[in-house]
């Protein structure tokens, strides 16, 4: 039988290992010649004991985003920095990459993300954080952190607003220009599909041009089954001729083509409440760990074959 970790990786994954490599190109140039070498030893450490490389991490279940139609929590959950610690220390090895992001929620709602970034900093070798860029303020973006992935759902004032009920355009344009002046690091802008910003690729290409954004992709936005954030189905791009999604007759979005694996094979994630998930969209399914122990990472590195199965009824929407 084929082991897990020498299968074909799928184009996701290889594309997500060619930005890491950017990134660590990026990293290289601020970190100094030795760190390829601990970059190395890391990475050897995670294969030979068979832990995941990476870990997406939701600092909060709040989100700064007011988008059309989502429901938050009234309460969100904070991640403790001490709680994240206690997470990656329990690891029999350290991480790779540690990625700050959100799961219906962003991770600069967090009052705490410069605590979290510091812990996460010193143990693990590259961080990164996915963000809608808005409550962005200049010590957060002067952290080191060694990739920024900011993330628009429209490329034009007139395609965001049906989207974002505030018309925060601007706001996230000049988010991105302060992250580009102050931040060390590698900044990605991804323009992310919707209905509504459907036809965004060439003004997206303009955008980029205008402002010089080296780094950014184009992605189609995600299904949300429980309906409640802005992936509900009358928001998805079903028009793009590309769109990963159609209906079904019961007029429920199914994937056009069968994907191979897990576009997350290699990363597991840690809820703002201190719960390990075999990745974010995975919502009561499958398996989970709720304390930080070496015996709940050794239970989490067995999740990757079912993870590549797609066993799981959330993985049916993933493309
Ligand atoms: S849809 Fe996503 S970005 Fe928008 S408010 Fe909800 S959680 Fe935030
Ligand atoms: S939903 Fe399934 S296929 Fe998608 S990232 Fe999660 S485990 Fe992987």
């Amino acid at each position: 039988m084929l082991s897990i970790h020498s299968r074909t990786k799928s184009p996701v994954e290889r594309q997500r290992m060619l930005r890491t490599a950017a990134t660590a190109l990026t990293v290289l140039k601020r970190r100094g010649p030795i760190w390829p070498l601990k970059l190395l030893i890391t990475a050897t450490g995670c294969r030979v004991k068979g832990m995941p490389r990476g870990i997406m991490v939701e600092p909060t279940q709040g989100c700064t985003g007011h988008c059309t139609g989502c429901v938050r929590p009234e309460v969100p959950a904070v991640m403790a920095p001490t709680l994240l610690e206690e997470w990656l220390d329990s690891a029999p090895s350290k991480p790779v990459t540690v990625h700050f992001t959100g799961r219906h929620s962003d991770p600069l709602a967090s009052p705490l993300l410069q605590e979290l970034v510091a812990a996460a900093a010193e143990r693990c070798m590259m961080t990164s954080i996915s963000t809608i860029g808005l409550g962005l303020t200049g010590g957060i973006a002067g952290m080191k952190v060694d990739r920024w992935i900011v993330s628009i759902p429209a490329a034009t004032e007139a395609s965001w607003k049906p989207l974002r009920d505030r018309d925060s355009f601007d706001d996230v344009m000049d988010a991105i220009d302060t992250l580009r002046r102050r931040s060390p690091a590698m900044v990605e802008v991804v323009l992310t599909l919707w209905k509504s910003s459907e036809r965004d690729g060439e003004a997206f290409e303009e955008l980029a041009v205008l402002n010089g954004w080296k780094r950014r992709q184009v992605v189609f936005g995600r299904y949300d089954p429980e309906g409640q954030s802005i992936g509900r189905v009358e928001n998805l791009a079903l028009g793009h001729p590309s769109s990963p999604y159609t209906l079904s007759p019961e007029g429920r979005p199914v994937l056009v083509r069968e994907p191979r694996g897990c576009p997350l094979a290699g990363c597991v994630f840690l809820t703002a409440g201190g719960t390990l998930l075999p990745c974010p969209f995975l919502t009561g399914d499958g398996p989970r760990e709720d304390r930080p122990s070496e015996e709940a990472w050794r239970r989490a590195s067995g999740w990757r074959e079912a993870k590549d199965s797609r066993s799981f009824a959330a993985c049916r929407f993933c493309p």
